[in-house]
């Protein structure tokens, strides 16, 4: 997986358009919305990939695993992720308070995806 659509997925798991997002992670005077924006865009198109503190930030809003994501910048083996949501082993979804698990032996899709791939 690419390090853009592992953010990307993380950030449609948690609800936020980009845009709606940019204007969480902003901190004026520092960061306007549009700034945030074009930076949290170029990341998921994998033009320009988050510097640590922007990492930190977004983690505020957006729950992903911050080791993943490096050695997905780095294209070094990352741990599991599913590749539907971007859920991993630190975040998982909760499906009736339980997290879910790996649907396929591969570790490319979680229980929650699959039910709702298969309803
Ligand atoms: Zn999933
Ligand atoms: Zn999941």
């Amino acid at each position: 997986m690419k390090p853009g659509l592992y953010l990307r997925l993380r950030r449609e798991k948690a609800g936020y358009t980009l845009r709606e997002l940019a204007y969480q992670f902003a901190s004026p005077p520092t960061v306007d919305a549009e700034t945030a924006e074009r930076m949290l865009a170029a990341a998921e198109i994998e033009q320009a990939p988050l510097d640590a503190s922007a990492q930190m930030r977004l983690a505020l809003f957006v729950p992903f695993d911050r080791a993943i994501y490096g050695h997905l910048i780095e294209g070094l083996p990352a741990a599991s992720v599913c590749g539907t949501c971007g859920c991993s082993w630190h975040d998982p979804c909760r499906v009736a308070n339980s997290p879910c698990a790996w649907a396929n032996p591969q570790e490319t899709l979680c229980t929650a995806c699959a039910v709702r791939k298969a309803a």
